[in-house]
C-alpha cells in the first residue's frame, strides 16, 4: 500500500463532510455530531483510514470487491480505456469492443439460458429495468394484466422507487409511501428469526414460506402477475439463507402459475455462493437476473440485467423499441474494469475457490463462534455469513430494542480493527474473495475478541 499524497487533516475532511457530504442511509446530525471515519487506502482484504490504523475489510466494500483491493490489472486496463475511448454511448445502433467483449463474457459464465446482458450502473437500475422489461414481456405475450410482481418481507433490491418497492424494508418504505401500487410482499425464509420457534422443521418451514408466493398468487390472482423477484440469499436483510426445501418449491410454484422468476443476484453473484451465481447453488432457473457489485468488483460502478431466451425471444420479436436506458449503459470503463475483473476471477479459480477451498475453510471457522455465549448460530455459503447475537443461549433469548446490541457490536469491532456489518442483532460477513487463510483465522480471532468485549461491555451495563 503507497502512502496516499496531499492529504490534509482528519478534522479538516470531516468538517467539509460535515458541511457539505450528506451521506446514504445515515442519520446526518448523529453522524455529524462525531465525524465519519475517513478512509485512505486498501490492499487485498486490508483497510486503512486517515489515523494510519489497518482495518480487516470483513465486507468487500458494500459485498462488492471479490478481487480485493488494489488490483493492478484493473487499473490498467480501465486507464488504457479512458485513453482510447473515455465514453461512448450504446443507444442509436452504437457499440464499443469492451461493452461486446464484457457481453460476451458475462453471459460466458452465466447459467446457458441466459445470453443477453442489459447494462446499467447499479442494482437498483437493474431492478428498476426488470420491472419494465417483464410488463413489456407480458404486453408481448398478449396477457397485458399480468403487471403486478411479488417480492418479500425484509428483502433489499435498492434505493429507487422500484427498487425500493419490490424490497421488503419497512422502514424505507414508512419514508416515502412505499411501496408503489401493485407490488405486494410475502414472508421471507429465515429460520433462526422467524422458523425456530414454530414446531417446524427447517425443511417444513422453508416450504411453508415458499407456499406462501402460492396463497398470494391465489389472493391477486396469476393473471394479474408479472413475475416473482428473490435473492438467492438475502443479503442486507441479514445474510438469510434458505433450507434446502425452499427454491424448489418456489420455482415449481412459479412455473405453475406462469409467473417469471427473477433472481436478484446483486450480492450473490460473481463467485459470493461458491459458484458464479447463487441460482446455481440452488438450482434456480430465473427468466431475468439482476447483477451488479461482484460484477466488476466495484472498481467503476456498473450493474446489469441477464435475459433468459425465453424473454429476450419474444421482445425481440414483437416489441421494437425498449424506450429504456442510461447515458451511462455500458460505460466504456466499466466495461474494461468488468473484463478485467472476471479475468482475474478466471485465471485465479476464484469461485472454484471459494466452493472447493477458502469457503469449507472459512466456513467452519466460523461455524465455530457458535460456541461463544453471546452467539444464537452461525451460518455462511461460499463466503457470505451471519452470527446471531443472543442475550441468552438455553433457551434462546435475543435483545430487547433489536439493533442496539448489534450497532454496539459493529463499533466494537471496527475499533478492533474488523469491518463486520450489523443488521439488526445479526452480525454480517462478506469477505473478499481472494482471502487467504490467514487473514480468515484474523478475521474470526477479531470477531471472536469483539464479542468478548461486547459481552464485557454488556455486564458492566448489567445488561447480560
Ligand atoms: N439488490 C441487492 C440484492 C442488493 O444487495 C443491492 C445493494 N446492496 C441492490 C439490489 C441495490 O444495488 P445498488 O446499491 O447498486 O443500487
Amino acid at each position: 500500500m503507497t502512502a496516499p499524497v496531499n492529504l490534509r487533516s482528519t478534522e479538516d475532511y470531516r468538517k467539509m463532510d460535515a458541511a457539505h457530504h450528506w451521506h446514504p442511509f445515515t442519520d446526518t446530525a448523529e453522524l455529524n455530531a462525531k465525524g465519519a471515519r475517513v478512509f485512505t487506502g486498501a490492499e487485498g482484504v486490508w483497510l486503512r483510514d486517515s489515523e494510519g490504523n489497518r482495518i480487516l475489510d470483513g465486507m468487500a466494500g458494500l459485498w462488492c470487491v471479490a478481487v480485493g483491493y488494489g488490483r493492478p490489472e484493473i487499473v490498467e486496463a480501465v486507464t488504457r480505456q479512458l485513453q482510447d475511448l473515455p465514453y461512448y454511448n450504446t443507444f442509436f445502433q452504437c457499440t464499443h469492443p469492451s461493452a461486446a467483449e464484457f457481453a460476451e463474457a458475462v453471459t460466458a459464465v452465466a447459467p446457458a439460458h441466459l445470453n443477453r446482458v442489459f447494462f446499467t450502473n447499479s442494482g437498483s437500475e437493474s431492478n428498476d429495468t426488470v420491472f419494465r422489461l417483464a410488463r413489456v414481456y407480458w404486453d408481448c405475450m398478449d396477457k397485458p394484466s399480468k403487471k403486478q410482481f411479488i417480492a418479500r418481507r425484509n428483502g433489499y433490491h435498492g434505493s429507487t422507487v422500484v427498487g425500493a418497492s419490490f424490497g421488503g424494508m419497512s422502514a424505507m418504505h414508512g419514508q416515502s409511501d412505499l411501496p408503489i401500487e401493485g407490488i405486494h410482499h410475502i414472508g421471507q425464509p429465515y429460520w433462526f428469526g422467524e422458523g425456530r420457534e414454530t414446531g417446524m422443521t427447517p425443511d417444513e418451514f422453508g416450504r411453508a414460506r415458499a407456499r406462501e408466493l402460492e396463497d398470494k398468487i391465489r389472493e391477486v390472482g396469476a393473471d394479474n402477475i408479472a413475475a416473482f423477484i428473490a435473492e438467492p440469499i438475502q443479503g442486507a436483510g441479514g445474510v438469510v439463507i434458505p433450507p434446502a426445501s425452499y427454491w424448489p418449491e418456489i420455482s415449481r410454484i412459479c412455473r405453475k402459475h406462469d409467473i417469471l422468476l427473477v433472481a436478484d443476484e446483486v450480492i450473490c453473484g460473481f463467485g459470493r455462493t461458491g459458484n458464479w451465481f447463487g441460482s446455481d447453488t440452488f438450482g434456480i432457473e430465473p427468466d431475468l437476473m439482476s447483477i451488479a457489485k461482484g460484477m466488476t468488483s466495484g472498481y467503476v460502478p456498473m450493474g446489469g440485467v441477464m435475459i433468459s431466451d425465453r424473454v429476450a425471444d419474444v421482445v425481440i420479436a414483437k416489441a421494437g423499441e425498449f424506450y429504456h436506458g442510461y447515458t451511462y449503459s455500458g460505460h466504456p470503463a466499466a466495461c474494461a474494469a468488468g473484463l478485467a475483473n472476471l479475468r482475474i476471477m478466471q485465471e485465479e479459480k476464484l469461485v472454484e475457490r471459494v466452493r472447493d477451498d477458502i469457503g469449507p475453510y472459512m466456513q467452519a471457522k466460523w461455524a465455530s463462534l457458535g460456541d461463544h455465549p453471546l452467539i444464537g448460530e452461525a451460518r455462511m455459503t461460499g463466503l457470505i455469513g451471519a452470527a446471531e447475537l443472543v442475550r441468552r443461549k438455553e433457551p434462546i433469548e435475543r435483545f430487547p430494542d433489536a439493533g442496539t446490541t448489534g450497532t454496539l457490536c459493529r463499533n466494537l469491532s471496527v475499533e478492533n480493527g474488523l469491518v463486520m456489518r450489523a443488521v439488526g442483532d445479526t452480525m454480517v460477513i462478506a469477505p473478499p474473495l481472494v482471502i487467504s487463510r490467514e487473514e480468515c483465522d484474523e478475521l474470526v480471532a477479531r470477531a471472536r475478541k469483539t464479542f468478548d468485549r461486547l459481552a464485557d461491555h454488556l455486564t458492566r451495563e448489567g445488561a447480560l
